[in-house]
């Protein structure tokens, strides 16, 4: 049994993944290890390192981005992890930043989130206040990190505490 499916509104982009069932916080709901890897970055791939990206999956490549994600995805990893309890049918979603240092297609954002950031463009563009509490994965804290956006360490050592991932405000 899958642990996604795709709901489409018939366009390439107004597709969305939900959940297939329910998740606890942090268990895996997608495994990528078998991404393909590529120096070349577009819409549909995602950063793992200062250099190189995945291309998403026909499943990945629906997964979107909230300010107030219930998803992580981590790179290092290569797994999709259940940020929050998630119930069937939850529009399954991640923090694009998270990954992405400059992304190839900024958008104004319209989660709906109280915390929305509004237009999201990359961690790149983003106060490093502004992403206090939010996972994010290593190439991006070291790229914050040389480029003198960031100095303190992760919020968080995921994999200290995968069975009990401390609540993000
Ligand atoms: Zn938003």
């Amino acid at each position: 049994m899958s642990n996604v499916y795709v709901l489409t509104d018939g366009t390439s982009r107004g597709a969305k993944l939900l959940a297939a069932r329910p998740f606890q916080p942090g268990e895996i709901v997608y495994d990528f290890a078998n991404a393909l890897v590529t120096p070349l970055q577009t819409y549909q791939t995602i950063q793992i390192d200062p250099s190189n990206h995945v291309i998403a999956d026909d499943l990945l490549a629906k997964l979107n981005h909230s300010c107030d994600p219930n998803l992580i995805v981590d790179t290092t990893h290569r797994l999709v992890i259940a940020k929050y309890a998630i119930q069937i049918h939850d529009h399954l979603t991640f923090f694009y930043p998270s990954t992405e240092w400059e992304m190839a297609e900024p958008f104004v954002c319209q989660c709906g989130a109280a915390n929305c950031l509004g237009w999201i463009s990359g961690a790149k563009n983003l106060a490093a206040e502004m992403l206090t509490g939010y996972f994010l994965n290593q190439h991006i804290v070291e790229l914050m990190t040389y480029t003198g956006v960031r100095r303190d360490p992760l919020p968080f050592n995921l994999y200290d505490a995968q069975a009990s991932l401390p609540p993000v405000s």
